[in-house]
């Protein structure tokens, strides 16, 4: 069966991006929104829009009862629940199954199974991917955290099992400042998601994060080759690519390899991103988690293959066998996002919503902007404040580089602050150019080079 509708559970960006793939593929759409979403541009494009709650994520996008039932309301065949809010939560995928519609993503017990990062890195290593060095389970106690660590040496890392976002790591450089961190870890970890069971792994110093993008339809999995995301401040992506600056080959081959036999051994549908540390020095890899869901980075890798990955998932989730082939799959050029948020990076990334006054996006071949603004549009105090992503293509990095520059310099957006002027510095940076960076290099990048402006200066960003 394919299906005809489809509703979207989410909003901003990626819910503008998500029906304008539905309305390539001629299906209807359903935009739910919360009371503060109303004006969105979401809710402009889409067939249909159904108030869901306040503006409050809790009573709105993440209230699973309201979202079931303005589908069924609307009679939807299938709900896209894009990143974030609902789209790793295991229960609302079953439930969607339940009422009889198609959750477009894994089913419930991949999204449980990979969702859990400890359970996921024993999936791994049952595939045969490198993990990093830690714990093989959960750690209750310190005992047992203790002779973990005294095997692995520090500093190490505690991660929550149910962590995400860049949230629920700490490190620790010795046996006092790990006996410390251990239980207000796992307290913070019950209280920001409900389940305060921790991992650990060994630091990996200097890595760069790649990731690599698959697609399954529970017969056939593919890669769609890696991206990088080392550029990160708080363990937050801020700039990404495809494909990874100067990646050997033969250790690309052996990661994408890696990725599509994680995919085969737990039969995976839909797209999903594994994501991996790699030392450049040794070129060791380690898996660190599954992403069962679209990223919010996927377009980079789009833009050097050719694929849509959101018409991909919808096809999937239809019932539809994958519409590519390994072999159909090439890396042409190279790609680059840049993250817009609503933050003033001369000012701690403080979040600065508000009315956006004027918008002036740039255009041409390889210049591609997925935003969900417009001129007049007041970006909400509620949620993320990621306003949109500015993705070039070019024939090689050094052509991306340049046609970044200039799309950058042509990307005005006026009444609230944006990261466009922290995105230029990185785009006119001798290191980011020779792509040598690792996941620790933005945050030092940052004190040492990201000149604050004179004082007394407002920024218009
Ligand atoms: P990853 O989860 O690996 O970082 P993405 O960058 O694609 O992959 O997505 C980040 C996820 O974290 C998204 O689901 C997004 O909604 C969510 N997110 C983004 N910013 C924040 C934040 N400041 N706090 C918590 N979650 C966030
Ligand atoms: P999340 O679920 O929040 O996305 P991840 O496990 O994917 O968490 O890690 C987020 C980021 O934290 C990574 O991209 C990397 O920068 C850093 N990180 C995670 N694990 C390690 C590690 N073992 N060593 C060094 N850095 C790590
Ligand atoms: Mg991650």
């Amino acid at each position: 069966m394919t299906i005809h509708s489809v509703l979207v559970a989410n909003r901003g960006e990626i819910a503008v991006r998500i029906i304008r793939a539905a309305k390539a593929l001629g299906l209807r759409t359903v935009q739910v929104h919360s009371q503060a979403d109303a004006g969105s541009l979401a809710v402009k494009l889409a067939d249909e829009a159904i108030d869901i709650g306040p503006a409050a994520a809790k009573k709105s996008y993440l209230n699973i009862e309201a979202v079931l039932a303005a589908a069924k309301a609307a009679k939807v065949d299938a709900i896209h629940p894009g990143y974030g809010f609902l789209s790793e939560n295991a229960d609302f995928a079953e439930a969607v199954v339940a009422a009889g519609m198609k959750f477009v993503g894994p089913d419930a017990a991949a999204i449980r199974l990979l969702g859990d990062k400890v359970a996921a890195r024993q999936v791994a290593a049952r595939a045969g991917v490198p993990t990093v060095p830690g714990s093989d389970g959960r750690v209750s106690d310190l005992t047992e955290a203790a002779a973990i660590v005294s095997r692995i040496g520090f500093p190490v890392m505690i991660k929550a099992a149910a962590g995400g976002g860049g949230r629920g790591i700490r490190i620790a450089h010795s046996l006092e400042e790990f006996e410390r961190h251990f239980p207000q870890a796992s307290a913070e970890a019950a209280a920001a998601f409900g389940d305060g069971g921790l991992y650990i792994e060994k630091v990996i110093e200097k890595a760069r994060h790649i990731e690599v993008q698959i697609l399954g339809d529970g017969t056939n999995f593919v890669h769609c080759y890696e991206r990088e995301c080392s550029l990160q401040r708080r363990r937050q992506k801020v700039w990404e690519e495809a494909p990874a600056a100067g990646l050997p080959a033969d250790v690309r081959k052996r990661l994408c390899d890696s990725a599509v036999a994680l995919a085969r051994s737990v039969g995976y549908s839909g797209a999903g991103t594994v994501e991996y540390l790699y030392d450049d020095a040794s070129r060791d890899f380690y898996f660190i988690e599954v992403n069962t869901r679209i990223q919010v980075e996927h377009p980079v890798t789009e833009m050097i293959t050719g694929l849509d990955l959101v018409q991909e998932m919808l096809r999937i989730a239809g019932g539809q066998p994958l519409s590519v082939s390994q072999d159909d799959i090439v890396i042409a050029g190279h790609a680059i996002e840049c993250r817009i948020n609503a933050e003033d990076p001369h000012r701690g990334f403080m979040p600065g919503p508000g009315p956006v006054e004027t918008l002036a996006v740039p255009e041409g071949e390889g210049i591609r902007f997925d935003t969900m603004l417009f001129a007049g549009y007041a970006v909400p105090p509620f949620y993320d404040s990621l306003l949109g992503k500015l993705i070039v293509h070019g024939a090689d990095r050094d052509a991306c580089l340049a046609k970044l520059r200039t799309a950058l310099a042509g990307l005005g957006i006026s009444g609230i602050p944006t990261t466009v002027p922290l995105h230029q510095a990185l785009a006119a940076d001798a290191d980011v150019a020779a792509g040598r960076f690792h996941t620790r290099f933005l945050e030092h990048w940052l004190e040492t080079k990201f000149a604050a402006p004179p004082s007394g200066t407002r920024e218009v960003a």
